[in-house]
């Protein structure tokens, strides 16, 4: 099986998963996951939104109007990375509403345990030399979670021979980045990821 029927594959899988509504948590609508096998690049989300849910593109609500922003400093054009990268999340079917009764809630430690392995598989199938994990919850996969995003954002790592480059989550309503200093920090990841870029001739 070539790579690219093994990945549609793995993502018809995905959209008929309903693990998480087997083990009783909110009755999940299908998975948002989209990307090609030949993607160089991974960006992992936490779960979708609503409106993701709906639409079933990850990052099309008013936060992706800043992810994209940020990786169009970095060079990348929005419509380009959508069709020819990998975008995903920890868990990929829309949690349920927030505490608040709006947005999303974070998926539990359960819903990510579940949906763990279908993330494992991507990553080993599309193989990118560049993750960019976007959010607390994504970036606890590859540094310390106990760390405060300030220790983190604006750094790099290496594993498995791929270059990780965190992202802070880009919603607009929080306040972390209201501070230069955090702002900062975006700009010096947003220079790491366009180094990246420009070394994968992407
Ligand atoms: S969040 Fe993941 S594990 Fe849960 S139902 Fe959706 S695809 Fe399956």
């Amino acid at each position: 099986m070539s790579k690219k029927s093994e990945l549609s594959a793995l993502h018809l899988q995905i959209r008929a998963c309903r693990q998480c509504a087997a083990a009783g948590y909110w009755i999940v609508e299908g998975a948002v996951v989209r990307g090609v096998h030949t993607a160089q690049v991974m960006t992992i989300g936490q779960a979708p939104g609503p409106t993701e849910a709906v639409v079933k593109r990850p990052f099309n609500a008013g936060s992706g109007k800043r992810l994209f922003q940020w990786l169009g400093e970095a060079g990348f054009e929005e419509g380009t990375f959508r069709a020819t990268q990998y975008m995903t999340a920890v868990t990929k079917c829309y949690p349920g509403k927030g505490t608040g009764g709006g947005g999303d809630r974070v998926p539990s430690k359960e819903e990510q345990a579940l949906c763990r392995p279908w993330l494992d598989q991507e990553i080993a199938l599309v193989n990118p030399q560049l993750i960019i994990p976007i959010g607390r919850l994504a970036i606890g996969l590859f540094f310390d979670a106990r760390l405060p995003l300030e220790q983190i954002i604006g750094r790099r790592r290496e594993r498995d021979g791929r270059v990780i480059i965190p992202l802070p989550h880009p919603s607009g309503a929080s306040t972390w980045h209201q501070k230069p200093a955090n702002r900062a920090r975006v700009k010096r990841a947003i220079r790491l990821i366009e180094k990246q870029r420009k070394r994968l001739g992407l």
